[in-house]
């Protein structure tokens, strides 16, 4: 199984990364601030079934120059582990960062990852609409990517599915609230479908409360194949494939 969607330099238990390593096939783990991304890129030189992801996310670029992104654009041709870009995107959700910059920061990385032909990891919060729209303008993204954490609606997912991307769902799918992110579910395609855990946040209900480790992904991947009406063992192999595909795996 792999998660495609984990924060391992901020889990806190080095028994649950270590955990999380054995257990599972592969892990992309997300640096996305001017630390987490070396700090991603260790991980992943440190164990070979854990790969990187290098960004900056919405919440974290005030301030961020040109140099930042050569700084990513480095890591990320000196590093064959380095898989994709991001998390990028736009947050409205909490007035951090001056939407003008995420915007200009968000763009910035799309062209990057386009340089660079890897897949982009997009965060989209409360912003849906301008998310669509700023991918639209730089579309086609040669590589696709990933919409992280899935928190939009049937036609969100159906343009973002038509711009080549993947629909990843997380712990939050398995809340008793979350109808709406079921219907979308089970509305994708399945071979855009990606798992991912986003650890150390978004535990799914039955761990809810405690801080989210890789290998929940089970709990999650379970949910999500009965509420397909398929053998987990089915479904484990079919998002394994397409993350393997997405992020060109070995
Ligand atoms: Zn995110
Ligand atoms: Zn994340």
């Amino acid at each position: 199984m792999i998660d495609t969607h984990a924060h391992l330099d901020m889990l806190k238990s080095e028994e649950d990364i270590k955990e999380s390593v054995e257990r599972l096939n592969a892990i992309i783990t997300i640096g996305c601030d001017k630390e987490e991304i070396y700090k991603a890129v260790e991980f992943a030189n440190r164990y070979t079934n854990v790969y990187a992801s290098v960004g900056y996310h919405p919440y974290d670029v005030k301030g961020l120059s040109d140099e930042d992104i050569q700084v990513l654009k480095d890591l990320a041709v000196k590093n064959s582990k380095v898989v994709a870009i991001g998390e990028t995107g736009l947050d409205y959700y909490r007035d951090i960062t001056p939407k003008n910059i995420q915007w200009e920061f968000f763009e910035k990385q799309l062209n990057l990852a386009k340089e660079l032909n890897l897949p982009v990891v997009i965060h989209s919060r409360s912003a849906n609409e301008d998310t669509i729209e700023i991918l639209k303008n730089h579309s086609p993204l040669p590589a696709g990517g990933v919409m992280h954490c899935f928190g939009g609606d049937i036609p969100m997912m159906e343009k973002s599915v038509e711009l080549g991307f993947y629909i990843s769902f997380a712990g939050n799918i398995t809340y008793p609230k979350a109808d709406n992110l079921r219907k979308v579910a089970k509305a994708t395609p399945i071979d855009r479908l990606l798992l991912e855990t986003d650890s150390p946040f978004l535990s799914p209900q039955k761990k809810r409360g405690k801080p989210n480790k890789p290998t929940n992904i089970f709990y999650t991947l379970e949910f999500v194949a009965n509420l397909l009406g398929i053998p987990t063992q089915q479904l484990e192999g079919i998002t394994d494939s397409n993350a393997k595909k997405l992020f060109r795996l070995q």
